[in-house]
């Protein structure tokens, strides 16, 4: 009965707006509610690969071999802490793809080419984007259903989302016809600042229904856990990130 695996792509290019956090705990929080889901890493930081308590270094293969070496992606997956949960690894030789695809036959659909072989064993494919608009993001972007964007509450929250959703039409008009921004997540929202507030209402008025009901707020257990490399519903159970994400793991599968 499946239809294959809805992928969602995390994209902006800022850095720093919570875009691996939340790949990793709305990942671990579709699990949680028995969603069989991959985590596909595509920052060269690798940074949902070490929160997710895979150590680079003692990798043979990475997403790296999948994009540049044609390695079946099912070679690469690896197993997580958390039932269900699955990982596509990054490493740093991730770095070289953006310029090793300039010249790379089909260089913007082979992420896409590559998750055929999965497509039926997952519901939920959750793409981690690093922080720029190049072929790496324009493979997730080309392989997704759908596109969540994070938006930290701060000053300039707004600031190159014009260029963010001009890209994704670009996409769409181009390269793949059914992708549409779905989401647009609110982070680190400080409850006592009326910035946080501000921003919040800025982006509703900009963004529309596409901004989720779930608003992630700042708290430090978030940025603790991927240290100790496990997602927030497991490092801190019942901690308010914890019960943010599952929030939003309900809202993403529609309930
Ligand atoms: P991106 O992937 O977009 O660069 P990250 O998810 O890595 O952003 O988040 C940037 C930094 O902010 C990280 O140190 C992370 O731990 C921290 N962080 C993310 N979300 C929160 C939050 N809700 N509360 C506190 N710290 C957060
Ligand atoms: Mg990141």
């Amino acid at each position: 009965m499946s239809h294959g695996a809805r992928v969602i792509a995390l994209a902006n290019q800022k850095g720093g707006v919570g875009k691996t956090t939340t790949a990793v705990n709305l990942s671990a929080s579709l699990a949680e509610l028995g969603r069989r889901v991959l985590v596909l890493d595509l920052d060269p930081q690798g940074n949902a690969t070490t929160g997710l308590g895979v150590s680079p270094r003692e990798l043979e293969h990475s997403v790296y071999d999948v994009l540049m070496k044609d390695e079946p992606i099912e070679n690469v997956i690896e197993a997580t802490i958390v039932a269900n949960l699955f990982l596509c690894p990054a490493t740093i030789d991730l770095a070289g793809a953006e310029i090793e695809l300039v010249s790379a036959f089909s260089r913007e659909l082979r992420l896409r080419r590559s998750l055929d072989g999965v497509r039926d064993d997952f519901d939920y494919v959750i793409i981690d984007c690093p922080p720029s608009l190049g072929l790496l993001t324009i493979n997730a972007l080309s392989a997704a259903n759908a596109v969540m964007v994070p938006i930290q509450c701060e000053y300039y929250a707004l600031e190159g989302l014009s260029q963010l959703f001009r890209n994704v039409g670009l996409i769409q008009a181009s390269l793949n016809p059914e992708l549409t921004i779905d989401y647009v997540v609110m982070t680190m929202y400080d409850a006592r600042t009326n910035l946080a507030e501000q921003v919040v209402r800025e982006v509703r008025e900009y963004c529309g229904d596409k901004v989720c009901s779930t608003i992630i707020p700042r708290t430090v257990r978030l940025s603790e856990a991927p240290s100790f490399g496990k997602p927030i519903t497991v490092f801190d159970s019942g901690s308010r990130g914890a019960i943010a994400y599952r929030h939003l793991a309900k809202e993403v599968v529609g309930g």
